[in-house]
């Protein structure tokens, strides 16, 4: 896939060179490969899709377009935010629907909608009432026995699928249309004069017109050291495997609940815990699902692997950061917090309407000062 560092020369340009071989990295290449863009993408693991993309929930779900309660939004903040987000989630979820179909993931984005569980009536009916408010379709109905009936919302519209098959296949297919691929190794803005003339790894410098920051989590402090402040919030989220029992008649829908922010998913023949908010360990994740749905964690086995985790990389404004920096040469395209999934081919497709159209959208814009 793509090419190794050593077998890119230094003279070797592109238009655009992306810092991030995760959801928002890949979407941006295949959307500026697409306008006729040269771009090469770079990562400092070893392959692509190994940061916070590697193991999420797989939910395609506009229906959480607003911020999470947790994070500290008010109300209003909640309701203004969600809107701006849900219109680029419903985009990006028909264009991750078609790109799924193209690249032959006939599971990726499965039209049979999600559930939410409540802890209570009254958040029940408050998240009701912020879906009618947003014009986000919610069926009210209890979750069902295995879910203790809990009050529970049915989102129609939202979406599933696995995002890891999504990113690598994503991968192959733009290393396969032309995009350079050089994994293994950390980048940096290399910036001449007040301006970003592309990448620095640590054997070999890499010039584009334009260079991306896709780079999740790690954006904040990667600006940080060019005088760009990218303010994140730290959300911490776990996802624990197991085979999926064979026996239980479970939904053919992902099941969210919203105390923890978390999500029951079945990936073929794979159960995922997933989600929570800032915790240290992946038990308070069992021990919701085990008050939730007890029959269920009796029948699961030992979990298949080790619990694994990641920071979402959380805007503060509770939106993502797409477009220009304050330093010339630089984009941004990170801090879709607990939404990057749903948002990817969306945001990636607004960055390439922003750099080749030379479109704006302020509804996204980038913190406008360099420090
Ligand atoms: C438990 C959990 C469940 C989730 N469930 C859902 C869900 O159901 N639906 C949904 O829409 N979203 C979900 N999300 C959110 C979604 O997964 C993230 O928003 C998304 O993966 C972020 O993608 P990214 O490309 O910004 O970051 P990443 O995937 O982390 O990609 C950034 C890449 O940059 C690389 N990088 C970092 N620093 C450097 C450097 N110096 N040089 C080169 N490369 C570098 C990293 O190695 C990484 O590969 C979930 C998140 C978690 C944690």
């Amino acid at each position: 896939m793509g090419k190794t560092a050593s077998h890119i020369t230094d003279e070797l340009e592109y238009d655009v060179v992306i810092i991030g071989a995760g959801l928002l990295g890949l979407s941006s290449a295949d959307s500026l490969i697409s306008r006729g863009l040269s771009v090469c993408v770079t990562d400092i693991k070893s392959a692509p899709m190994e940061g916070v993309s590697f193991c999420n929930s797989g939910m395609l779900h506009p229906s959480q377009a607003s911020p999470w309660l947790q994070l500290g939004f008010s109300e209003a903040q909640r309701l203004s935010v969600g809107k701006d987000v849900l219109s680029l989630a419903t985009r990006s979820v028909e264009l991750i629907t078609k790109r799924a179909k193209d690249l032959g993931l006939a599971q990726c984005g499965r039209a049979k909608g999600c559930l939410q569980i409540f802890p209570d009536t009254d958040s029940w009916a408050a998240a009701a009432q912020r879906c009618d408010q947003l014009g986000i379709s919610n069926q009210r109905r209890p979750a069902g026995a295995l879910f203790g009936d809990k009050p529970a919302l049915f989102y129609a519209d939202d979406r599933s699928g696995n995002a890891y098959d999504y990113g690598l296949a994503l991968a192959e297919d733009i290393a396969s249309r032309g995009a350079d691929i050089v994994m293994g190794q950390g980048a940096a803005p290399w910036i001449v004069d007040g301006r970003v003339i592309g990448v620095r790894l640590g054997n070999r410098d890499i010039r584009a017109r334009h260079t991306v920051l896709a780079a999740g989590p790690q954006s904040e402090r990667l600006a940080a050291r060019a005088g760009i402040n990218l303010p994140m919030k730290r959300a911490a989220g776990w996802a624990v495997n197991y085979r999926k029992p064979v026996d239980l008649d479970l939904p053919d829908y992902p099941v969210m609940e919203a105390g923890q922010c978390s999500a029951l998913s079945v990936f073929g023949d794979t159960l995922r815990l997933s989600g929570s908010i800032g915790q240290d360990s992946a038990d308070p994740l069992i021990k919701i699902w085990t008050a939730i749905a007890p029959q269920l964690m009796d029948a699961l086995g030992a979990p298949i692997a080790e619990p694994w985790s990641a920071i979402r990389p959380v805007s503060v404004t509770g939106k993502p950061y797409i477009g220009r920096s304050a330093l010339p040469g630089l984009w941004v395209n990170t801090g879709h917090g607990h939404m990057g999934w749903t948002l990817c081919a969306g945001s990636g497709e607004l960055l390439a309407e922003m750099i080749v159209d030379g479109k704006s959208d302020v509804r996204f814009s980038v913190p406008a000062q360099a420090d």
